[in-house]
């Protein structure tokens, strides 16, 4: 069974995630006849598979969601098993560079394994912060798991037309996406600042502009605590303040800062890592370095990892194209050395 199968010592790629970018790019090695080993801490661990309805993703005209995607695209791995190695639960250790090469170390049911690979990419996504309540984030995922309350404007913006929405959040992300929200035509759209001072981060001049913003667009703002919610039966958000106050929307919208952008291993290797967490990169997802913006030889980025839109399609794009270039650049036949300036990836 795949899942218990022994890593070998050598691979062409290592690819660190295995949500929507890393499988495409797992299948497309194998396709290339390149041998891949996809390293995973678990599907459920993607930004995707509390997404219980998606409708950009081509060839589902019904929607689909973001687990039973994955579900999918695993399958289509699995019959790669010939080239490309799908390992999950794992946990990673470290990464380093030994000359042309890379070293991963990683632990997977109680025994230790250290593989080599000619190219790494990087495709460990990024996690929503989940808003807390009395310090616990459990409290909105019923919510979240039925569609009610989002966190991704350019994944579900298009649900919100004529319905009344909160925003979670107190920092200028939180307020930008109140505004933009109303693109998509709500009735109305309030902030939430969950007990938090709106804005307080904020240099003077940019909570200035941003809270003429919200008056333009008669946004108000509630700032006491929640500390609940109600009426998931009627598929409506009700929310408890902690000044008593109780108020009925009909989907929640949470705008906070990512929780992580998972750029640890990306900044070990060298990487430049923008201002937002994430890895930087040419459009090839060639990662740039730190002290002189140089590609670094064989190490490549794509999905939500990489400064770029975070979306499913763009996500596979990423991940095609960093393993096409990586095939025609390190790994073809003739291919150049690693800091020569190599053939043009094949079509
Ligand atoms: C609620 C919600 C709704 C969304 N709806 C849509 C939509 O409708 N359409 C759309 O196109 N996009 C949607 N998205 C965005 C989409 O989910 C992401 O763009 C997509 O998941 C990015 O793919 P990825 O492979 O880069 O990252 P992920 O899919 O997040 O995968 C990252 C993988 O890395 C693994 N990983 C992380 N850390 C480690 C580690 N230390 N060790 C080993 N493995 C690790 C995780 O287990 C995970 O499998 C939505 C997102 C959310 C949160």
């Amino acid at each position: 069974m795949a899942g218990f199968l022994r890593p070998k010592a050598e691979y062409d790629f290592v690819i660190l995630g295995a949500g929507h970018a890393g499988l495409q790019a797992g299948l497309k090695a194998g396709l290339l006849n390149h041998t891949a080993l996809l390293l995973d801490r678990g599907p459920k661990y993607s930004r995707s598979y509390y997404a219980p309805a998606m409708d950009n993703i081509p060839g589902f005209p019904d929607g689909i969601s973001g687990h039973k995607l994955l579900d999918l695209q695993i399958a289509q791995v699995r019959r790669m098993a010939r080239f490309t190695d799908y390992l999950t639960p794992v946990n990673l250790e470290s990464v380093h560079r030994e000359g042309a090469h890379f070293v991963t170390r990683f632990e997977r049911l109680k025994a230790r394994y250290s593989v080599r690979s000619r190219v790494l990419l990087l495709a460990l996504g990024v996690v929503d912060r989940i808003p807390e309540v009395g310090g616990k984030i459990d409290a909105i995922f019923p919510w979240a798991n039925f569609g009610i309350v989002d966190f991704c404007m350019i994944c579900d913006g298009h649900t919100l037309p004529g319905r009344s929405i909160a925003v979670i959040g107190w920092e200028p992300l939180a307020v930008r996406t109140a505004v933009d929200l109303g693109h998509w035509g709500p009735s109305s759209v309030t902030l939430l600042t969950h007990g938090h001072p709106l804005l307080a981060e904020s240099p003077t001049a940019e909570r200035e502009e941003l809270l003429l913003e919200l008056e333009r667009h008669h946004i108000p703002v509630r700032e006491s605590a929640i500390v609940g919610f109600d009426g998931i039966k009627d598929k409506r958000l009700g929310v408890l303040f902690e000044d008593g106050h109780h108020e009925i929307f009909d989907k929640g919208f949470s705008a906070l800062p990512w929780y992580s952008t998972h750029a640890e291993i990306a900044r070990q290797l060298g990487a430049r890592i923008t201002p937002d967490g994430y890895v930087d990169s040419d459009e090839d997802g060639r990662v740039r370095s730190a002290s002189d913006g140089s590609i670094l030889p064989g190490l490549y980025v794509a999905g939500d990892q990489r400064d770029g839109w975070k979306q499913i399609p763009e996500a596979w794009a990423s991940a095609e194209r960093a393993v096409i270039h990586a095939w025609g650049f390190y790994l073809s036949e003739g291919g150049s050395p690693p800091d020569g300036p190599g053939p043009s990836p094949p079509p």
